[in-house]
C-alpha cells in the first residue's frame, strides 16, 4: 500500500531524513518512535505535501502511484489522511458544515455523488456510534476552545468520515493528557479494518499500551534503525533512546 524506499528528505538545506524504507502493507499498523529531533514529524509532513520539505533522493508510492507528485488534496482524494490535515481553529465555522465540505470535496475529486445534509447526517450518526462519541463537538466552531483531548476526538471523528486508506497520525511530543491518548488509541482500534493501514508516529512508548501494532520501527537520526514486534516498544521503555545509539548505522 504504502512502499518507501531509500528517502532522503533537506528541509532548509539540512539533510533530516537520510535513506528512510518502509513498507505498510492494508491492515497493519505500523508505529514509528524516536528521539526527539529523528525527523518523525518530517516523515508526516513529507507524506502530507507540506511545503519546504525536498526530496533529494527515493521514492514514495502510495497503491501503485508516486505520491509525492500529488497535491495534498490529490492525496487525500487518493485515500491518505493526515491528522494534522486540519488543526486550526476555524471561529464561527460550524464543525459540522466544515466536515461535509472536506468530505464532499473528496468525494467529488473522485467522481462520486456529494452527500446532501440528510445523508451526511446518517452517516454522521453511524459514525458516532463505532465511536462511542456524542455529537457535542459537531455544533461548535471548527477546533474553536478544543481541548487537547478535544481535538483529538475531532481528529479520530475526521477518520471515521473520511474512511481513508491510509492514517497517518503524528501526535507530536507535546505531551497528550491520557484522555487524548485513549481516545486516539479507541478510534484507531475501532477503525482497524483489513483494507486500511495507520502509521502512528510517537516519541512515548505509552501510546502503544492501547493500541497494539503490528510493527514497531525505532527511527533515529533520519533512518529507521530497528523494527520489530511490539515487544520492541516495551525494550525502548525500558531501556531508552540510549539504548538505540550504538545501533545508528553511520553515514552511507
Ligand atoms: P521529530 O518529530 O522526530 O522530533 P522533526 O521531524 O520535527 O523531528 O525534526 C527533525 C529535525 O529537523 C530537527 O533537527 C529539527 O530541528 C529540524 N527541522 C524540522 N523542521 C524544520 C524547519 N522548518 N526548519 C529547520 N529545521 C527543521
Ligand atoms: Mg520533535
Ligand atoms: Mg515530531
Amino acid at each position: 500500500m504504502l512502499k518507501i524506499e531509500n528517502l532522503h528528505v533537506q528541509v532548509a538545506g539540512k539533510d533530516i531524513l537520510k535513506g528512510l524504507s518502509l513498507d505498510l502493507q492494508p491492515g497493519q499498523v505500523h508505529a514509528i518512535m524516536g528521539p526527539n529531533g529523528a525527523g518523525k514529524s518530517t516523515l508526516g509532513n513529507i507524506l502530507a505535501g507540506r511545503e519546504g520539505y525536498e526530496v533529494s533522493e527515493g521514492t514514495v508510492e502510495f497503491e501503485g502511484r508516486n505520491l509525492l507528485e500529488l497535491e495534498p488534496e490529490e492525496r487525500a482524494a487518493a485515500g491518505v489522511f493526515l491528522a494534522f490535515q486540519y488543526p486550526v481553529e476555524i471561529a464561527g465555522v460550524n464543525n459540522t458544515y466544515f466536515l461535509r465540505a472536506a468530505l464532499n470535496a473528496q468525494r467529488k475529486a473522485r467522481g462520486e455523488t456529494e452527500l446532501d445534509s440528510m445523508q451526511f447526517l446518517k452517516l454522521v450518526r453511524e459514525k458516532l456510534a463505532v465511536l462511542h462519541l456524542k455529537d457535542e463537538l459537531l455544533h461548535r466552531g471548527v477546533n474553536e476552545g478544543f481541548s487537547g483531548g478535544e481535538k483529538k476526538r475531532n481528529e479520530i471523528f475526521q477518520l471515521a468520515l473520511l474512511e481513508p486508506k491510509l492514517a497517518i497520525l503524528d501526535e507530536t511530543d507535546s505531551g497528550l493528557d491520557i484522555d487524548a491518548l485513549k481516545a486516539v488509541a479507541d478510534g484507531v482500534n475501532a477503525l482497524r479494518s483489513p483494507d486500511r493501514a495507520f502509521l502512528v508516529i510517537t516519541h512515548y512508548q505509552r501510546l502503544l499500551d492501547y493500541i497494539k501494532p503490528d510493527v514497531v520501527h525505532v527511527l533515529a537520526d533520519g533512518r529507521i534503525v530497528e523494527s520489530g514486534g511490539p515487544e520492541l516498544a516495551l525494550e525502548l521503555e525500558a531501556h531508552g533512546y540510549e539504548w538505540l545509539k550504538d545501533r545508528v548505522a553511520p553515514e552511507s
